[in-house]
């Protein structure tokens, strides 16, 4: 899966869990952010740029 703001491969864990978060859009349609994304922005810009 790749990051939905910088576009880069967002890697999983043994378990398949996606190192980062899942985020909805404006539309309500879910996104992934990377974890480094996720440490650069906070939620409410990370939810503009979706
Ligand atoms: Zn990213």
């Amino acid at each position: 899966m790749k990051c939905s703001v910088c576009g880069k491969k967002i890697e999983t864990t043994f378990l398949n869990k996606l190192v980062g978060t899942m985020m909805k859009d404006k539309k309500g349609k879910k996104k992934a952010v990377c974890s480094q994304c996720q440490k650069k922005h906070t939620t409410t810009e990370l939810k503009e740029k979706l």
